[in-house]
């Protein structure tokens, strides 16, 4: 029983497309973030590692050597020979073009990196920025906007001080889809005063506007954060694994097929993590929700309802069988 059959997985859809497995090198382009200098907000996200910003913390080695440490680990894992450069840590589209076009082409040099994913929020994805990356688009890379947008709620937005509301999720997926741009949207299940229902609804949202990826995570507590402050004070609950697990799970039901999931949930290192402790082991999650889709007798689709936004995303019922595994 592997997770792939029952969710159009990263990872398979580029065995499939590439005939051979490619893996998502990251890095840290030492990147800080508009929330945080008082751009855009000041203090960034309630779940956010202050730590992180310090102007102590360790310099990272340059992206060519992050490239060759990653790539070795990975191809001693995998045998994998191509890559995607995934600049994930912060906001990376936080730079003049200048600066990030030659970060970008640093990783895009290497033979073997076929791509980029590109994380950053939605209101920090400026015209000229977008224009670049639809420029390595037309020289034939695999592009991925990452956008975090975490919940479709503005009040729990505000809640978690993230700094942008829904208003500019819209905008910059607008943005991005002008230029026939892959975005991959970022959602939080857990956030402070959510439900399950709000995750369904900002799945629904997020589906309408038109997705090619998704990644879901569980709101972790980690330490130096104002999240763990309400957490310690009891005013902030984490979910089980099992609630998570049955959010998850109605999510990827909910999905289109053709949708690509590139993550299913989230962990922090051990020395990070206060909450909760489940949050430590990925395999253990993935597992417990292969396990219950498996059990619902559900893959990923089997819950788009007739009339719903995902339904008119969806392209057909037998879409499936093209994007996820066959076996039950
Ligand atoms: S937008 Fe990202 S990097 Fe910035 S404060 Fe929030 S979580 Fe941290």
């Amino acid at each position: 029983m592997q997770l792939s059959q029952y969710v159009n997985t990263f990872g398979q859809m580029m065995l499939r497309r590439q005939g051979e497995r490619v893996h998502k090198v990251t890095l840290n382009a030492e990147f800080t973030c508009p929330n945080r200098d008082g751009s855009k907000g000041r203090g960034g996200c309630t779940f956010c590692n202050n730590a992180s910003f310090s102007p102590t913390a360790r310099k990272p080695p340059d992206i060519a050597a992050q490239l060759e440490a990653g790539r070795r680990v990975i191809r001693k894992r995998t045998g994998a020979r191509k890559y995607i450069a995934y600049f994930q840590a912060y906001t990376n589209t936080y730079a003049d073009v200048t600066t990030l076009s030659a970060l970008y082409e640093q990783a895009l040099a290497e033979p073997d990196v076929i791509g980029l994913a590109v994380g950053t929020r939605p209101d920090c994805v400026p015209d000229a920025v977008l224009d670049l990356l639809q420029s390595y688009q037309r020289r034939g890379f695999d592009i991925w906007l990452e956008l975090g947008l975490q919940s479709s709620f503005d009040r729990t937005l505000e809640r978690v001080n993230r700094g942008h509301g829904f208003a500019e999720y819209v905008t910059a997926i607008q943005a991005a889809h002008e230029r026939g741009l892959k975005v991959c949207t970022h959602l939080i299940l857990g956030l402070p005063g959510e439900t399950a229902a709000h995750c369904e609804i900002t799945l629904q949202r997020v589906i309408a506007l038109g997705v090619a990826g998704l990644k879901l995570h569980p709101l972790h507590v980690v330490k130096g954060t104002l999240l763990a402050n309400e957490w310690r004070r009891g005013l902030y609950q984490p979910l089980q694994l099992d609630e998570y697990i049955d959010i998850a799970a109605d999510l990827v039901a909910a999905t289109p097929p053709e949708i690509v999931f590139h993550r299913l949930t989230a962990t922090a290192s051990p020395n990070m993590l206060l909450a909760p402790d489940w949050c430590g082991q990925k395999w253990k999650t993935l597992n417990r929700l292969t396990r219950e889709l498996h059990r619902r007798r559900q893959r990923q689709g089997d819950r788009v309802l007739a009339g719903s936004p995902a339904f008119a995303a969806s392209e057909s019922t037998s879409n499936r069988e093209k994007h996820i595994g066959k076996a039950r």
